[in-house]
């Protein structure tokens, strides 16, 4: 890995976690919450190679719900609090954390498809 390739990672991951575009860095990769824009606003990348899958999801489960888990496993050793506190208080933190985390790591994910030129496997014949 050269010192460009750690560059065009860093510049990779910033455009994923703001959701600009992977090329421009300008332009706005989302046209929603969660929904793909067909092209970048800015330098007109068509997006539609665009396709994180279930990416995003298996990342948001593992990072969200261990850090939510563990959360809640260290408050119940700790303070040793009444079930209802628990639903409360990690319930809405669960959906918090999963929603904020969701959007970064799809922009990252699109990111690293555009940066690595990652594509759907194809058969030559
Ligand atoms: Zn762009």
């Amino acid at each position: 890995m050269t010192p460009r390739d750690g560059d065009r990672l860093r510049s990779a991951l910033a455009a994923g976690l703001f959701g600009t575009c992977p090329r421009c860095g300008r332009g706005h990769v989302f046209s929603g919450f969660l929904a793909v824009a067909p092209r970048c606003s800015h330098c007109g990348l068509d997006l539609g190679f665009a396709d994180a899958g279930d990416g995003p999801a298996v990342f948001v489960s593992l990072i969200g719900g261990f850090a939510v888990l563990g959360a809640a496993l260290w408050t119940e050793l700790r303070y040793e609090p009444p079930l209802w506190l628990h639903l409360v208080v990690f319930l809405p933190l669960t959906l918090i954390v999963c929603l904020g985390l969701l959007r970064p790591l799809k922009g990252i994910l699109i990111a690293l498809q555009y940066r690595n030129k990652a594509e759907q496997g194809r058969i030559e014949g």
